[in-house]
């Protein structure tokens, strides 16, 4: 079970993964200090989602992966964070830490790369 130490290390990381995601689409360098000031800002800049790719020129792919790390931060808040999507089990610290924002367990993600491999024969 992921415990309240291990929950604010991933949100403090998923905070600044979010915040370097929008450092990388406005192509600036922040300093630390600069990141923790600003990062109330770029927080409630994010909740605008659907302006945010307008406001920030960034790509798809930057757009996609944020709405992914904000939603692993809002599932922190409600205590989901974590559990599969798929089966409900617990995913693995070991693979929280190598991907934060991993929704399905081990074995769910595998299945599902099974399948989509299927699909596109
Ligand atoms: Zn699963």
């Amino acid at each position: 079970m992921i415990n309240k130490e291990k929950e604010e290390y991933f949100k403090k990381l998923l905070t600044r993964n979010l915040l370097e995601l929008f450092g990388q689409a406005n192509k600036i360098i922040l300093s630390s200090a600069e990141f923790e000031d600003r990062a109330a800002d770029f927080l409630d800049i994010a909740s605008l989602e659907s302006n945010v790719a307008v406001f920030y020129r960034i790509t798809e792919r930057q757009a996609r992966l944020i709405s992914k790390v904000k939603r692993t931060l809002e599932k922190i808040e409600t205590g989901e964070f974590g559990i599969c999507e798929e089966c409900g089990d617990e995913i693995s610290e070991q693979r929280l830490m190598v991907r934060p924002v991993a929704d399905l367990c081990i074995d769910c993600k595998r299945a599902k790369e099974v399948m989509e491999r299927h699909k596109g024969l």
